[in-house]
């Protein structure tokens, strides 16, 4: 479990996949809900990772992807909108992010007071889920330049071969996603791909772990089928 702070009042952590109690095959800290796991199970491991940041497990506020780039504005907790980027301005309430080889994304602008998640597949790099989270972040008030982002792990670009059309199509609005499988051919590197958007724009940005399908200590879809899901939260502090 890493923990830590992204400016003043605003506190983050990220799991890996060893902080839990779940078994095979989701062993050991899954946080996915939808993946067939022991829903106690589940609870714990999200009580967990909602206690390294001071807060209750009702405090969490999940979101059920859907490979776009809407960004909901959340302003209490225990929703689950279908989208891939949350965003509040809600004290207390601790937005969650979920992967398992798609790029996990914390930020927050501590100064402005506004914190959001982003879960970017090769859908949501294509979309500009990133871009379009910052923008949102920004009409409530956060500047790009103040902001500090965690970046979670990820299948690199050589684990992750695709088909040429699907290469071409994110490759046109990304090019930093363009890679080279271990076997040869076409493949993506999304987490590149979301680093050079963030740092384009100014954003301050720390990196949790490598490569999903080649570490132990996380998730891998691609490597394992039926899996688990590591993730985080950040929270905005100072409410009950
Ligand atoms: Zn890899």
């Amino acid at each position: 479990m890493r923990t830590g702070t992204l400016g003043p009042g605003v506190q983050y952590a990220f799991a890996d996949r060893h902080d839990g109690v779940s078994v095979a095959p989701y062993d050991l800290g899954n946080l996915g809900d939808h993946v067939g796991d022991d829903p106690v199970a589940v609870a714990t491991n999200r009580a967990r990772l909602a206690g390294a940041v001071g807060v209750g497990s009702d405090r969490l506020a999940a979101m059920s992807p859907v490979h776009g780039a809407d960004v909901v504005l959340v302003a209490a907790a225990g929703t689950a909108p279908a989208a891939d980027a949350l965003v509040t301005i809600s004290p207390g309430v601790a937005l969650l992010v979920l992967a398992a080889d798609c790029v996990p994304v914390l930020l927050a602008d501590a100064a402005a007071g506004v914190v959001a998640v982003v879960h970017a597949g090769w859908r949501g790099v294509r979309a500009d889920v990133t871009g379009a989270a910052l923008e949102r972040m920004r009409e409530l008030g956060a500047r790009p330049q103040r902001t500090l982002a965690v970046v979670g792990p990820a299948i690199c670009g050589r684990c992750y071969p695709v088909d040429r059309e699907r290469f071409d199509a994110v490759v046109a609005v990304a090019p930093r996603a363009a890679a080279v499988a271990a076997a040869g051919g076409p493949a993506l590197d999304l987490r590149l791909a979301v680093l050079e958007r963030l740092e384009r724009e100014g954003v301050g940005v720390s990196l949790v772990g490598g490569c999903t399908a080649q570490s132990p200590d996380w998730f891998s879809y691609r490597r394992d089928g039926v899996t688990g899901r590591h993730g985080g939260v950040v929270v905005l502090r100072g409410a009950p």
